[in-house]
Parts: C-alpha cells; structure tokens; sequence
C-alpha cells in the first residue's frame, strides 16, 4: 500500500471518484518515444473551453502564469514524444560540504501530451453526466539540467531515492522523481515543504491550487505501477465553474 499523504488528497470535488471512474486510456495511445505514463491528468470542464485547443491553452497558460514556468521550444534534444516542454530551473539548492562534487539545484521539468489524445478521440470524456477535455502531462523533479550531475543523484535527501522513497525499488524517474514532480504540481510542496523561488523575494512557486482564483479545482492522488502506467503516482486535476 503507497502511503500518499494527506495533502494530496484534500480538496476532492469529485466525492467517492476511484481512477476507474477518469477513465485513463492505454499507454499505447501515446507515441512509442513517450518513456512513463503521464502522472498528471487535467480535466477541463467541458463547458470552460469552445474547444479542445481551447482546453489545452486553458491549461497551459493558467499554469504557466500561476507557477511562472518557463516554455521551452523546439528542437528538444529529448523530447519524449511530447507536445511541449515546461520547465523551472535552480530551485532548492542542495549545498553539503561531505559530497561537493554532487551538489545541485533542483528543475521542475513538464511535457505535456495532447495532440495525440486528439487523433485517437481520447481528448473527451463524460463522467457522471459532464463531459470535460482532457490533457496529458508528465511532471518530475530532479538535478537541474545545467549541472554535470543532471539527473540523477541518488543519495540526494531533496531528489534522491532517500526519506519516504529510500526503500523503493525500481527506476529512479518512476519511483522518486515523478512522484516529487507531481507533489510539486499538486500542493507546491517537495517532500512536504514549501518550495520557493531563490531569490530575495522567496515566492512561492505555486501549484495547481494557485488555479482556485479562477476555477473549482479538485485534486486526486492514485497509486501507478499498474496496467502499464509505469510511474509511483497518477494525480488528476479537475478545473471546473
Ligand atoms: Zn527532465
Ligand atoms: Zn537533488
């Protein structure tokens, strides 16, 4: 049983929702390049977009803006199949004079994945009589992209296979970096504690709740590792009026 921590599951809008009801589609649905089954799902409210780009820049821009993500362009030295890449870098600097050589900052890294949800008429679902669009994302959390060390270290107490996911086997993206990804998106938080801008202002960074000025916003955490979906967690975002 994955112990997925009270914070995430606040704020359901959907009383008594199991994944079963969001009707996730097959890994297969998304191209071959696409390395995890995405581990954020959003579900518009069919009835807050004229249409399904409309839904898919609903989400993108309101994101955007609330955590201050940067857009990456193409060419993508590794795209994974996505539809476009969102990033923060230099976050959460871990300094420790025992292991000099693997200090890092952190990235919160997304791709989101819609057109081909699109092609194969996954983009809609109705549950309970409303129908929303959805959009597909993959959020993780590791060693900034500019730092040798990039992605991975493992002994990392802020990114590593350390604290809740040290007795975890398997993939480090899949088991820890994922699931921190998602937490961040989700609450704003890593491993439970607020995660801030490194500057002099120390904002926040937000999450999804930073949507709650504009949208109903429900949040799910389910365990993965299942049925091909080869990440610790799958978290869904319900944006509705
Ligand atoms: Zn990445
Ligand atoms: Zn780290």
């Amino acid at each position: 049983m994955l112990r997925l921590g009270c914070a995430l599951l606040a704020a359901v809008s959907l009383p008594g929702a199991d994944l079963a009801s969001f009707q996730l589609p097959a890994k297969t649905a998304f191209p071959a390049s696409m390395p995890r089954y995405p581990n954020a799902w959003f579900y518009v409210e069919a009835a807050l977009a004229a249409n399904y780009a409309d839904a898919v820049k609903l989400v993108r821009s309101n994101l955007r803006s609330a955590m201050r993500l940067r857009e990456y362009y193409g060419p993508f030295s590794n795209p994974e199949g996505c539809d476009s890449d969102f990033r923060l870098e230099h976050l959460q600097p871990w300094e420790d004079n025992r292991h000099r050589a693997l200090q890092h900052s952190h990235a919160f890294h997304m791709r989101y994945y819609h057109s081909s949800l699109e092609a194969a008429k996954l983009h809609e679902v109705t549950m309970e009589g409303k129908r929303y669009y959805r959009v597909a994302a993959s959020a993780h959390y590791e060693v900034e992209h500019t730092n040798p060390n990039h992605a991975d270290v493992e002994i990392c107490p802020i990114c590593g296979l350390t604290g809740e996911y040290a007795t975890l086997q398997g993939n480090l993206v899949e088991i820890a970096h994922d699931p921190l990804g998602l937490e961040l998106l989700l609450t704003g938080r890593i491993r439970g504690e607020v995660v801030r801008f490194d500057d002099w202002e120390q904002r926040e960074v937000g999450s999804v709740l930073s949507l709650r000025r504009r949208f109903t916003v429900g949040t799910h955490v389910f365990g993965g590792m299942s049925e091909g979906r080869n990440t610790l967690r799958i978290g869904i975002v319900t944006l509705e009026r």
